[in-house]
């Protein structure tokens, strides 16, 4: 494949292109693999398809400017984003241990890109190009837009618009702020007017900010500007950090959250209220777009593990309307679902058949949520005023449209086209949706499931999964017994994999144990359990943070300690002899001996070695 399918990444493609001056330069801390997947390439091409000359920098060399300055400095400004993930996110796990590899890089390699890649880049730039617009796109700069607790350094961070001293930051899913900047500069606006496109925020000086923040919003339908507590509040009351959670959370709606200002020191950040949804034109329009759907051929051979879980997958959406507490989808890609056509998504069936390479099989259909396709508030007027958090939980809106014929109807067309012989869904699918239509769990069973699938009950006990905005383990018991019997019905031997996450907030030592004996009783042995990450933003995080629940100001327990969450992983594996000397533990430390043994209700064997000298188990 000729690199003059791809964006511009070196001088000597812009040469071929006759290209003397870019419009627009994106700079990314992901490999350059041009696929829509990929967040910033996605920007990059809408851009171009939209008439601009857009040119691309993956995985920069940050010990200077000169890297990032190869292109030339555009006309227009530098948008600048860390990629698909947090890069610290990207970099460290739970543990807070070094991920030995990097998803979105050639070969893996895990330093690629910087720690807080969104404020290296954003300082090259600054070098790179004095004077030219700076603007922050992508999940990094979207979650950390106001003050937030970041889990790697222990810390309450300013808005990164403020450390990165960029112009502009976009937030949320980027298309139409993106543009609108682009138009506007290019029509000879400074960007110092840009102070009135949603899905944007900038700094005001203290001449600015001072009478905003004297005339605040009071009451929801006034829709004055929402004063979040200032960032030295939060840094020093965790009160305070709860209560700037909540307001923040009730302004995310993209019909009527109202814009916010947040005060740091001299200097406020101001967010326009969030972009507007996608049309299903728009949405149609992004994937039609000339992808050429592989890693640059710079990479030559080098794996690059994100790209392959992606290859043959298709999107069918984007958005989530459950708001699960401990998932930021939902303050980043919007509550509203943008669903595409079915023949927007069959066209890109039938080009992924034409693929070298695909053997086929479509390995995914889906998004952030498979079964959410085309689901809707069933009154668009009810939608626009609805203030609630989720339309699920604590259980489904009467409104809430949740008819599951588009998906089927869509998955039956996919499974038609020629070339295709296997249609999986690997995205989640949310069961307390699922279960009120028969007919497409019989359809997973029958046509979509690879022998297993994967679903996220995360948690069986009530209190926790109400922190966390689950349905509750019920709701997974009926779709798990739809699911088995549609199996059998088929002739298939296949199964679910449930997931779970110990440590989230409000979750005890106690609370692991009734769910790993839950696991033990059901014959479930999971594989892998996720240790709850505090991630910018999210609801959970600040209930890690503050021992409180923002929505309700309660009290709530929060596992720190690394080992006491090592030892709830620890029980979910009773079935792994590695983990019985840490579950041991964990049930002494609780008064749960009890469930040491070798009896059914016990949840490992006891420690013979130990008995027998005793001395106290080895520990891990
Ligand atoms: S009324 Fe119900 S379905 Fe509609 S947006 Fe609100 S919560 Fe969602």
């Amino acid at each position: 494949m000729s690199s003059r399918a791809f964006l511009p990444t070196t001088r000597d493609d812009l040469r071929v292109r006759g290209v003397s001056e870019l419009d627009i330069l994106i700079v990314t801390g992901d490999a350059y693999v041009d696929h829509p997947a990929f967040g910033p390439v996605l920007i990059a091409r809408f851009l171009e398809g939209q008439g601009y000359r857009v040119g691309l920098i993956a995985q920069p060399d940050w010990s200077g400017p000169q890297d990032i300055a190869r292109l030339g400095r555009p006309r227009l400004f530098v948008g600048v984003s860390a990629g698909n993930l947090d890069s610290m996110l990207n970099k460290l796990t739970a543990q807070k241990k070094v991920r030995s590899e990097d998803p979105y890089s050639p070969g893996g390699l895990p330093n690629a890109r910087p720690n807080r890649a969104t404020l290296v880049y954003a300082n090259l730039c600054r070098q790179a190009f004095p004077g030219l617009p700076v603007v922050l796109g992508g999940i990094e700069a979207s979650l950390r837009r106001i003050a937030h607790y970041d889990y790697w350094s222990d810390q309450v961070r300013r808005s990164i618009l403020l450390d990165a001293k960029a112009d502009l930051l976009v937030f949320g899913m980027g298309e139409r702020a993106a543009l609108e900047i682009a138009r506007r500069l290019s029509a000879g606006e400074p960007v110092g007017h840009l102070t009135d496109i949603r899905g944007t925020a900038h700094v005001l000086s203290r001449r600015d900010w001072q009478p905003l923040a004297l005339a605040p919003s009071r009451t929801p339908s006034d829709r004055r500007v929402v004063v979040l507590p200032s960032f030295e509040s939060v840094c020093g009351d965790l009160k305070a950090f709860a209560s700037m959670t909540r307001a923040f959370q009730y302004e995310t709606s993209p019909h009527n959250g109202r814009p916010l200002l947040q005060v740091h020191g001299d200097q406020a950040v101001y967010l326009n209220p969030p972009s507007l949804p996608l049309e299903e034109a728009d949405m149609d329009a992004l994937y039609d777009l000339p992808f050429v759907r592989k890693p640059h051929p710079g990479y030559r051979s080098e794996r690059i593990a994100a790209f392959e879980t992606v290859h043959h997958a298709l999107v069918t959406m984007r958005g989530c309307f459950g708001g699960c507490t401990f998932c930021s989808i939902t303050e980043h890609e919007g509550r509203v679902i943008q669903s595409r056509s079915e023949d927007s998504v069959l066209r890109e069936v039938r080009a992924l058949t034409r693929l070298e390479g695909f053997k086929g099989t479509v390995s995914d259909v889906g998004g952030p949520t498979a079964n959410m396709y085309k689901m809707r508030c069933v009154d668009e007027a009810i939608e626009r005023a609805c203030r609630r958090l989720s339309c699920i939980h604590p259980k489904v809106c009467d409104n809430l449209g949740t008819d599951h014929q588009p998906l089927i109807q869509l998955l039956r067309r996919v499974r038609q086209v020629p070339g295709v012989r296997n249609v999986f869904v690997a995205s989640g699918v949310r069961y307390d949706l699922a279960e009120r239509s028969p007919e497409f769990v019989r359809e997973l069973a029958l046509h979509h499931t690879g022998g297993q699938l994967s679903v996220a009950p995360e948690h069986t006990s009530p209190e926790v999964l109400g922190k966390m905005r689950k349905p509750s383990i019920e709701h997974y018991e009926r779709f798990s017994e739809l699911f088995c019997k549609a199996s059998h019905d088929a002739g298939k031997d296949q199964y679910l994999v449930p997931y779970f996450i110990v440590g989230h907030p409000g979750s005890t030592l106690q609370d692991t144990l009734e769910l790993a004996l839950y696991l033990k009783k059901h014959g479930l042995r999971p594989r892998q359990v996720q240790e709850f990450i505090p991630t910018p933003m999210a609801v959970a995080t600040c209930m890690y943070h503050t021992g409180l629940d923002p929505l309700t100001g309660e009290p709530l327990y929060v596992a720190r300690d690394l080992r006491e969450k090592r030892m709830m992983k620890a029980l979910l594996f009773y079935w792994d002899q590695e983990s019985w000397p840490l579950a041991r533990e964990a049930l002494h430390k609780i008064g749960r001996s009890d469930r040491i043994g070798r009896g059914p209700e016990c949840l490992v064997p006891p420690d013979w070695g130990a008995t027998r000298t005793g001395h106290r188990p080895l520990r891990r």
